[in-house]
């Protein structure tokens, strides 16, 4: 079984009430080769919501306790990302995920790159709060523009 966001499938869990449905990874979803999650939903965020980014670091940070994630407001949301990485990361377990496909670019969901706390649109490395946490437990994570790239 495969974890992946739930707004890649078209569920309209994005900050603002949209989604960001991706034909590919929604195929996954018909085929019953996916599990969807939304760790911001599932960490207590209401939808829609303000937009979060990391500040003071990554996802590895933020699990370390020396960054946090906060709103456009500066309002400070770190424990919902991180329960909600957590709840996915139970799930994963449930379903015996070895692969997710999440969300490129996200505080929670993005691999690789994500925005850099700026609410600039700018990049900095890293992953976001549940890629890494699923990372460390051994759960391959892969974005939505990898797909291609993954035997499936
Ligand atoms: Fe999509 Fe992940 Fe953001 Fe939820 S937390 S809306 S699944 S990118």
């Amino acid at each position: 079984m495969i974890i992946v966001s739930a707004c890649l499938c078209g569920i309209n869990t994005r900050y603002d009430g949209k989604s960001n449905f991706n034909d590919k990874v929604s195929e996954l979803l018909k085929q019953g080769k996916a599990v969807l999650v939304c760790p911001e939903q599932l960490g207590g965020l209401s939808t829609p919501r303000p937009a979060h980014e990391i500040t003071g670091g990554t996802g590895a940070e933020v699990l370390e306790g020396c960054a946090k994630v906060v709103s456009a407001n500066g309002d400070d949301g770190t424990c919902y990302f991180i329960k909600g990485a957590e709840e996915t990361l139970e799930i994963a377990k449930q379903v015996d995920a070895k692969i997710a496909i999440l969300k490129a670019k996200s505080p929670s969901c993005g691999c690789g790159n994500i925005y850099n706390g700026a609410f600039s649109k700018s990049l900095i490395e890293g992953n976001g709060v549940t890629a890494e946490l699923l990372i460390r437990n051994g759960i391959k994570v892969y974005t939505e523009q990898e797909i291609d790239n993954i035997l499936l």
